[in-house]
C-alpha cells in the first residue's frame, strides 16, 4: 500500500468530469468558508468519501493519517486516526499538502444554498456587530438579523452557536473564526471566553446581554444588561425596526 496522498481544494470553475482518485488513500482538503464546506458535503455525498469534518491539524506517521479537530464548543480536542481510504475535511490554511486540485463550484453540484444574510454589510467592515452564542435559540438569531438591518450592522456568531446550526460557519468570529473590528459589539448569549474575543478587536465597545450576572463578560464589557436575550432581542428589533419607520 502506498501513503495518504493529501491535496487542498480550490473551489472554481465547472465540476471535473472524472477526479483522478486512482491514488488511495487519498484525503481532499476543502477551504473552511461557507463554498468549501458545502462543496465538501456535496463531493462526499456523491463519492461515499468518509467525512472528517473541520481540523485544525494534519499529519502522517509513517504510511498513517492523523488529523486534530475540536469538539464540544473546543472543550475536547480529538486526535483521529484515519483508516486508508477516500476522505473530506476542511480546514484554514492547511499545511504539508502534497498538491492542490480544482474541483466545481458548488453550483455545478447538487448543493441547496441559503442566503447568508439579508445585511450587505460584509461582517470583516462593519462598524457595528451583533454577536449570538450559544444561549440564543434560531428565534434570537432571526431578531438579530433584523437588528444587524436596522442600524447597519452584521451578525457574528461564537463556536458552539455555529455548532448548534444556529449560523453558518462563515458567521464565526474568534481565534478560528473571523477577526472583526467593529466600533461596537453586542454580544447576546456568549459567556465571554478569550477565544472569541480573540477575533474582536481592541477598539470594540463591549455591550453585553447575559442572563448570569456572574458571567465572566460582564467582567470586561463597556455596558451590558442581565435579561434573557430570548425575551429582549425580538424587542430591541421591533423598537428598532418601528424607529427607523418613523424617521424613514
Ligand atoms: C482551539 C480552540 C479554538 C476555539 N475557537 C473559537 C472561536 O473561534 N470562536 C468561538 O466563539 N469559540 C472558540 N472556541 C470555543 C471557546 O472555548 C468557547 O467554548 C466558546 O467561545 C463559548 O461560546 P459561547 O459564549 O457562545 O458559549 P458559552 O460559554 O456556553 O456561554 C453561553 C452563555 O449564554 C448565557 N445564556 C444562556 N441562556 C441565555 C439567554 N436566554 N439569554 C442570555 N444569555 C443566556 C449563559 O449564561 C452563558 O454565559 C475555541 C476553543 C478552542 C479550544
Amino acid at each position: 500500500m502506498t501513503g495518504w496522498r493529501i491535496l487542498a481544494v480550490t473551489c472554481a470553475g465547472p465540476a471535473p468530469t472524472a477526479l483522478d482518485a486512482a491514488h488511495r488513500p487519498l484525503l481532499l482538503v476543502f477551504p473552511a468558508d461557507a463554498s468549501g464546506e458545502a462543496l465538501a458535503g456535496a463531493f462526499a455525498a456523491e463519492h461515499d468519501a468518509a467525512v472528517l469534518g473541520r481540523v485544525s491539524d494534519i499529519r502522517r506517521e509513517g504510511q498513517t493519517l492523523f488529523v486534530s479537530r475540536s469538539t464540544h464548543g473546543g472543550r475536547l480536542a480529538l486526535d483521529l486516526k484515519v483508516t486508508p481510504c477516500l476522505a473530506v475535511a476542511t480546514a484554514n490554511d492547511p499545511q504539508g499538502v502534497d498538491g492542490t486540485i480544482t474541483l466545481g463550484a458548488p453550483e455545478t453540484l447538487p448543493v441547496e444554498r441559503t442566503s447568508l444574510e439579508q445585511a450587505s454589510v460584509s461582517l470583516e467592515a462593519a462598524k457595528v456587530v451583533i454577536g449570538g452564542g450559544r444561549g440564543l435559540d434560531p428565534d434570537s438569531f432571526a431578531a438579530l438579523e433584523r437588528i444587524a438591518a436596522a442600524v447597519g450592522g452584521a451578525v457574528a456568531a461564537s463556536l458552539p452557536a455555529v455548532d448548534l446550526g444556529l449560523a453558518p460557519v462563515a458567521r464565526q468570529v474568534g481565534q478560528s473564526g473571523k477577526f472583526v473590528n467593529p466600533a461596537i459589539y453586542f454580544a447576546a448569549g456568549m459567556s465571554g471566553t478569550p477565544q472569541h474575543f480573540a477575533g474582536v478587536g481592541a477598539r470594540a465597545r463591549i455591550v453585553a446581554l447575559n442572563t448570569d450576572a456572574h458571567a465572566p463578560i460582564f467582567g470586561f464589557a463597556h455596558a451590558g444588561a442581565v435579561a434573557d436575550a430570548r425575551e429582549v432581542l425580538p424587542l430591541v428589533a421591533a423598537a428598532l425596526e418601528a424607529k427607523r419607520e418613523t424617521h424613514a
